[in-house]
C-alpha cells in the first residue's frame, strides 16, 4: 500500500503515522495498536487482567476492533448490542445488529454477546421514545444517549460487570474537547476522561482504551484484521456539529500531523492539574422506579421517557 517501509522489518508498511513517525507492516500494526492499547489501559489504570468488562458494540470500526483487541490481549470481554430500532430508510439498526452477531459467531464459546431490542423490552425504539413532533435530529440524539447510558448501566449492573469499555477514538475525542473548549463548558470539561470512576446507586466504570488512536487507525486495524463492519455511519448523524469540529481538526492535522494528539494529551496532562477546581458531581438520589442515579428527585429521565401510560400521547 505504502512506499514506506515497516520501522521493524522493513517488509512493506500498510500504514505510515507520521504523527508518530511511524510506518508498519500488517503484523507489526497489530502487534503494535494492541500493546499500545494494553500500555493505555494500564497508564490510566482502567481495569485489571481478572476484570469481567462489558463491551458496547455497534456494528463499526472502533467497538468491533476494540473488543478483538481486548480478546487477543486475554481479556474477559463480553459484548452488549442495543438494537436502537433506528431504520431511516437505510435499516440501520437491523443492518448493524447483523454485523456485531456475524463478528460475535466467530468467538470462542465462552465469550457472550447480550442483546437488547429497545422494542421488545419497553414496546418503543429511539425515534418512538424521541416523539414524532418535536425536536429533530438534536432531539433524537440526546434521548439516543440518554437511553444508552441508562441501560448500559442497568445491565453491566445486573450482570456483575466491572467496567463498561466503549470504543471512542481520538477524533470522537478531540472534537468533543474542541467544542466543549469553544463554550468553555466546565462541567462538561471535567468529566472528559477516558475513565470516568463507577459511583454508587447502579453507575459503572466507564472506559476508553482506544482514545489515544487516530480513527484512520482503527479502520486501518479493521481491515488488516479482517473485520467485517458497517461502514455506514447512523442517518442522524449527518448535520451534526461534531463532523464540523472533525474537519476543522484534520485540516490542522494536515499541516502539522500530531496537533490532534496533543490537543488530547495536553488536556489530560492539565486535568490532572485540576484545573478546575471546586466541580465535583452534583447530589445524585436513586430513582423512585429503577434505582439507578439521577440529580432530581422521583423518577429517573429513562423512566420517565419510558413511562408506558405515555406511549402514544407524544
Ligand atoms: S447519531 Fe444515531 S446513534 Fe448517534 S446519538 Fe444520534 S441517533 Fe443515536
Ligand atoms: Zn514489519
Ligand atoms: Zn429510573
Amino acid at each position: 500500500m505504502g512506499v514506506h517501509r515497516c520501522r521493524k522489518c522493513a517488509a512493506d508498511s500498510v500504514i505510515n503515522m507520521p504523527q508518530h513517525r511511524l510506518a508498519l507492516c500488517a503484523s507489526h500494526f497489530v502487534e503494535w495498536v494492541e500493546k499500545s492499547t494494553l500500555d493505555f489501559i494500564g497508564k490510566h489504570r482502567m481495569f485489571e487482567p481478572q476484570d469481567r468488562v462489558l463491551v458496547a458494540v455497534s456494528g463499526g470500526k472502533d467497538s468491533l476492533s476494540l473488543w478483538r483487541i481486548l480478546l487477543n490481549l486475554g481479556f474477559h470481554a463480553d459484548g452488549l448490542y442495543i438494537d436502537l430500532g433506528i431504520d431511516a430508510g437505510c435499516a440501520y439498526s437491523k443492518r448493524s445488529g447483523d454485523y456485531v452477531r456475524n463478528f460475535a459467531q466467530n468467538l470462542a464459546p465462552d465469550v457472550r454477546l447480550h442483546i437488547l431490542d429497545l422494542a421488545s423490552a419497553y414496546g418503543r425504539a429511539v425515534p418512538e421514545l424521541a416523539g414524532r413532533r418535536a425536536g429533530g435530529r438534536k432531539k433524537l440524539c440526546s434521548v439516543c444517549g440518554l437511553v444508552k447510558r441508562h441501560e448500559m448501566n442497568r445491565i453491566a449492573h445486573e450482570l456483575g460487570y466491572d467496567a463498561i469499555v466503549t470504543g471512542h477514538n481520538l477524533d470522537d475525542e478531540a472534537a468533543v474537547l474542541f467544542g466543549n473548549t469553544l463554550r468553555w463548558d466546565v462541567e462538561y470539561l471535567v468529566r472528559q476522561s477516558p475513565v470516568l470512576p463507577g459511583a454508587a446507586l447502579g453507575l459503572a466504570k466507564r472506559v476508553k482504551p482506544l482514545a489515544r488512536f487516530y480513527e484512520r487507525e482503527t479502520a486501518a486495524y479493521a481491515i488488516v484484521s479482517n473485520i467485517d463492519y458497517i461502514e455506514d455511519e447512523c442517518p442522524f448523524s449527518k448535520g451534526a456539529t461534531s463532523i464540523r469540529y472533525k474537519e476543522v481538526l484534520n485540516s490542522m492535522e494536515a499541516g502539522s500531523p500530531g496537533t490532534k494528539l496533543q490537543f488530547y494529551y495536553s488536556f489530560l496532562r492539565a486535568r490532572k492539574k485540576e484545573i478546575f477546581p471546586g466541580y465535583d458531581r452534583p447530589d445524585l438520589q436513586p430513582c423512585e422506579k429503577c434505582g439507578q442515579a439521577t440529580g432530581i428527585p422521583g423518577l429517573c429521565a429513562f423512566c420517565r421517557l419510558t413511562d408506558p401510560e405515555k406511549a402514544g400521547g407524544q
